[in-house]
C-alpha cells in the first residue's frame, strides 16, 4: 500500500465526486438557514476532508506539542464538554496544540480545532480560551467554510497544488525560520465574513456557558488581539497569520457584551468559573516553555540569516548557545535538538547534524522536520537505504509537501531502482507548482530517466 499518496488522493477523490453532484440547497445546523451550495456534505463526508487535510497543517505548524497531560486536560474542555455538545454532536472532532510561536487558533471544516503554543502563552483566563475555543467551533458548526468563497477554496485546498497560492519552496532546501509551503498562508483563504465573526462570537458565549465558564472574559481576547496588533504595527509578526483570517475591530468587544445581556441575563448569579484550580499550574507550565522557544526563535532567526548569507557563520556559535539555552529548560522537546541540526548542516558537519537528528526523532519521531532532515543527511551520507523509513514517516506526517517525494527519487536513484524514482519524481510534481526550483529538480530528473528507461526497454528484448 502506498500510504503516502492515500490521504491528498482520498480527499481529491471526494472533492471530485460531490462536485460532480448537482447543485442544492445546504441547511446551517445552528439556525436552520437554508442557503444556495453546491452539495451539502454529509458529517462523515466532512469530517474525512478535515482528516485528511489535517496533517498537513500539524506538520506544516511545527507538529504538536509535547505535552499529554496539557492536551488532555484541554481537549476535555473544547471536545468534551464544548463539541459534543454543540449543533454538531456526532463530527469526528479532534483538538491539537500546535508547537509554534506564532499566535493563531482555527478550526478546519468536519471539525479539527487548534490553538498554538503562542496564544496559549498569552493567555490568561480559562473562561478566556472556552470562549476563543468555543468560537472556533462555531464556524464549524454553522458550516460557514460551505459557503460562498468558502466552498471553492474548500475544494481547491484539497484539490490545489500546495504552494502555488502563496509563492514557491525557497532556495534553501530547509528554511528553518519560515513555513516551507503555503498551508500557512492559505489559511487566509479560510477568512470569514463579518457577519460570520459574529456569529462565532455569539456560539463561542453559548459554548462556554456549556462547559460551565463565564463567557464575558471572551472580550479580553480581543483586548489582546487589539494590543498586539498595535505591538505588531512595530515589527512582531507572530500575530500575522490570526489578523489575516479574524477581522478585528472593538465592535466585536461591545456585540459579545450585548449578546450576553439579551440572551443570559442575570449571569453572575449562574456560578460560572473564571478560571479552574489547575487552569493556573496548566498555563504556568506554557508560559515557562514559551520562554525556552523565545530562545529557540531567536536562533532559528539567526540560522536563516546565515542560510540566506545575510550574517556570518560566526552567528552559528550564538543560534548554538541559544538552542543549548533554551534545551535546558526543555530537555524533552525534539525542536532544539533539530535546531541544533541546521547549526551543524551550516557548518557543513553532516555526521554532527545526524547525531542531533537521531536525538530529536527519539524525542519526536513525528515530528516532520526532523524526519525529512534525517531522511536528506542520510542520502547526502551515502546511505539511501537507511533513508527511506525517514521519508516514508515524513510523507505520512505532511502528505501535501512535495520534499519528502524529491528525497526519495534521490534516494531511489541512488539504490538503482529506476521505475521507483519515477514515480516519486511523478509523486514530486503533482504536490509543487510550476516555477519552483522543487519542480525543475524534479522535471529534469524525469526527463533523464524517463529517457533512460526507454532505453533500457528498447534493449531489454533480448
Ligand atoms: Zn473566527
Amino acid at each position: 500500500m502506498n500510504t503516502s499518496t492515500d490521504p491528498i488522493l482520498r480527499g481529491a477523490l471526494l472533492a471530485l465526486s460531490l462536485l460532480l453532484l448537482t447543485t442544492g440547497c445546504c441547511t446551517d445546523p445552528v439556525n436552520g438557514d437554508t442557503y444556495f451550495c453546491l452539495n451539502e456534505l454529509s458529517d462523515s463526508e466532512e469530517g474525512e476532508l478535515g482528516q485528511s487535510y489535517a496533517p498537513n497543517f500539524v506538520a506544516e505548524f511545527g507538529g504538536e506539542y509535547p505535552d499529554p497531560e496539557l492536551q488532555s486536560y484541554l481537549s476535555e474542555i473544547v471536545i468534551d464538554q464544548m463539541a459534543r455538545k454543540s449543533h454538531r454532536p456526532n463530527l469526528p472532532w479532534r483538538f491539537r496544540i500546535l508547537n509554534t510561536s506564532q499566535i493563531n487558533a482555527f478550526a478546519l471544516p468536519g471539525g479539527q480545532v487548534f490553538v498554538t503554543r503562542g496564544l496559549l502563552a498569552r493567555l490568561e483566563t480559562e473562561a478566556q480560551f472556552a470562549h476563543l475555543m468555543g468560537h472556533e467551533l462555531g464556524h464549524v458548526s454553522h458550516k460557514h467554510s460551505s459557503r460562498g468563497q468558502g466552498r471553492a477554496i474548500l475544494f481547491g485546498l484539497l484539490l490545489g497544488v500546495v504552494g502555488e497560492l502563496e509563492g514557491e519552496l525557497s532556495d534553501s532546501d530547509f528554511p528553518i525560520a519560515t513555513t516551507t509551503l503555503g498551508i500557512a498562508g492559505q489559511l487566509t483563504l479560510l477568512r470569514f465574513s463579518r457577519q460570520q465573526e459574529l456569529e462565532s462570537d455569539e456560539r463561542g458565549v453559548d459554548y462556554a456557558i456549556l462547559a460551565g465558564f463565564d463567557p464575558r472574559r471572551g472580550a479580553d481576547t480581543f483586548r489582546l488581539f487589539l494590543e498586539l496588533k498595535q505591538q505588531s504595527g512595530k515589527g512582531e509578526s507572530m500575530i500575522d497569520g490570526l489578523l489575516s483570517t479574524h477581522p478585528l475591530d472593538s465592535t466585536r468587544i461591545s456585540g459579545i457584551e450585548e449578546y450576553i445581556e439579551e440572551n443570559y441575563p442575570g449571569i453572575s448569579s449562574r456560578g460560572l468559573v473564571v478560571s479552574g484550580s489547575r487552569w493556573s499550574g496548566m498555563l504556568g507550565r506554557v508560559r515557562a516553555a514559551q520562554e525556552g522557544y523565545d530562545e529557540y526563535d531567536a536562533a532559528a532567526r539567526l540560522i536563516g540569516e546565515v542560510q540566506q548569507g545575510n550574517a556570518s557563520v560566526s552567528s552559528l556559535d550564538e543560534a548554538e548557545a541559544r538552542l543549548r539555552k533554551g534545551m535546558k529548560k526543555l530537555p524533552g522537546h525534539a525542536p532544539f535538538p533539530l535546531g541544533l541540526a541546521f547549526v551543524e548542516l551550516a557548518r557543513d558537519k553532516k555526521s554532527a547534524a545526524l547525531r542531533q537528528l537521531d536525538s530529536a526523532v527519539s524525542l519526536d519521531p513525528d515530528l516532520y522536520g526532523a524526519r525529512v532532515l534525517r531522511g536528506k543527511v542520510q542520502i547526502d551520507l551515502g546511505r539511501a537505504r537507511a533513508a527511506l523509513p525517514d521519508l516514508e514517516a515524513a510523507m505520512r506526517l505532511f502528505p501535501a509537501n512535495p520534499q519528502p517525494h524529491l528525497y526519495l527519487g534521490q534516494a531511489s536513484e541512488a539504490l538503482g531502482d529506476l521505475a521507483g524514482a519515477i514515480r516519486a519524481y511523478e509523486a514530486t510534481l503533482e504536490r509543487v507548482s510550476e516555477g519552483s526550483d522543487i519542480h525543475a529538480r524534479a522535471s529534469e530528473r524525469l526527463a533523464v530517466l524517463r529517457g533512460a528507461s526507454s532505453a533500457t526497454g528498447a534493449a531489454s528484448n533480448f
